[in-house]
């Protein structure tokens, strides 16, 4: 597995790294790493950017594919 440069997590300390998610605006803009996200499952913690603000551990929803 190579981790390249993933920050680390702080949150767990088991090796997660945080690897960044994009997403897409409203006009369908791309956003780009958008949130981050804790590679370890048993850790969840994340980070979400939203209108300039910085949201920490929200209630991420596992395997709801979002289209
Ligand atoms: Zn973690």
């Amino acid at each position: 597995m190579d981790s390249n440069n993933w920050p680390e997590c702080m949150a767990c300390n088991v090796g997660g790294v945080l690897v960044p998610l994009s997403d897409f605006g409203a006009q369908g803009a791309p956003v780009h790493y958008k949130a981050w996200v804790c590679t370890n499952p048993e850790c969840d913690f994340n980070l979400k950017i939203r209108n300039g603000e910085i949201h920490l551990g929200e209630d991420i929803h596992k395997g709801a594919r979002v289209r």
